[in-house]
């Protein structure tokens, strides 16, 4: 018991008095930051730490010029005319606050040494304008704003979208018009395949009421398949069939996203988009040999 003790009191001792830490440095001043407390941080996993708000600035200022260079040289590019400097919407905090919680959007992309930046896009209908912006994380929120911009051109927003192409490919929503003839096939798809969903459901799963109870998952199966499949039907329309897995509760189920590939034009000159026909989740393996059918796109290994 007396031997515990001592124990005890020489590692109290070691750790207030004699024990010296290696302090803790800015990233950028490299100034030196009294505890980990007052260390300022913008990213998630990263040992970037800042002693200030302005030397986060100045830290990132070589990001923040290129994000402004690139949008300067896609504009070129894309010769597109000079457009409103909307300076109404930058300085609009609401909307700043729907980009930043709640876009239409969301790309991430995260380069070789680990750093992640986010693209986040809404499109503001009324106005008929996108306002995206680049920003980091930190706990699961939106921490460092890199950039900001605000186009009604929705070519510079793939230009951006170019920067952040690894996830580009399955995950790019946007609000589009769809013409009226467009519209009329895409519809007629519908009912068609909402059909034979029903010819081949089992009684057993997952009520077609419930349906609309599922479709938050809609949104993740499109951004992160388990399974995509491909294959032209018999008009010779590109079907794309996106499947994940799910767990709801102790419901284990996968939900299906159907999409119909089409081709238009608009305005702005040719637009290809892929368009949800039909959703829904099951729980019946069965159902699942009907709809992971064409050739495979994407298979992830799952555990
Ligand atoms: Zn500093």
């Amino acid at each position: 018991m007396g031997k515990y003790l001592i124990i005890l009191m020489c590692s109290a001792r070691i750790g207030e008095n004699d024990l010296k830490k290696i302090p803790y440095f800015c990233t950028n001043c490299a100034k030196e930051v009294p505890s980990l407390e007052k260390l300022l941080f913008v990213e998630s996993n990263n040992t970037k730490g800042f002693c200030s708000e302005s030397c986060i600035m100045d830290f990132y200022k070589p990001y923040m010029n290129f994000l402004s260079h690139y949008e300067i040289t896609k504009r070129e590019s894309l010769d597109l005319a000079q457009e409103d400097s909307y300076i109404d919407i930058y300085s609009d905090g609401t909307l700043l606050d729907e980009v930043l919680n709640g876009p239409d959007e969301k790309l991430e992309f995260e380069n070789d040494i680990g750093d992640k930046y986010f693209f986040q896009v809404k499109y503001l209908v009324n106005r008929n304008i996108y306002f995206a912006i680049i920003c980091t994380y930190y706990n699961e929120d939106p921490s460092f704003i890199y950039f900001k911009i605000v186009t009604k051109y929705s070519e510079l927003i793939d230009g951006f979208k170019e920067l952040f192409s690894k996830t580009e490919d399955r995950s790019s929503f946007q609000h589009i018009d769809i013409p009226e003839d467009v519209l009329a096939q895409v519809n007629l798809k519908k009912s068609e395949q909402l059909a034979l969903l029903l010819e081949r459901k089992a009684t057993s799963d997952i009520d077609f009421e419930k349906f609309a109870l599922y479709d938050d998952y809609i949104k993740p199966t499109l951004e992160d398949a388990d399974e995509v499949y491909e294959y032209e039907d018999d008009s010779m329309d590109t079907i794309a069939t996106y499947i994940k897995s799910f767990k709801k509760q102790d419901l284990n189920f996968y939900y299906v996203v159907m999409c119909l590939q089409i081709d238009f034009n608009d305005q702005k000159g040719s637009k290809r988009a892929m368009l949800p026909i039909l959703t829904f989740p099951s729980i019946d393996n069965e159902l699942y040999t009907f709809y992971a059918v064409g050739k495979s796109l994407n298979t992830k290994i799952k555990n």
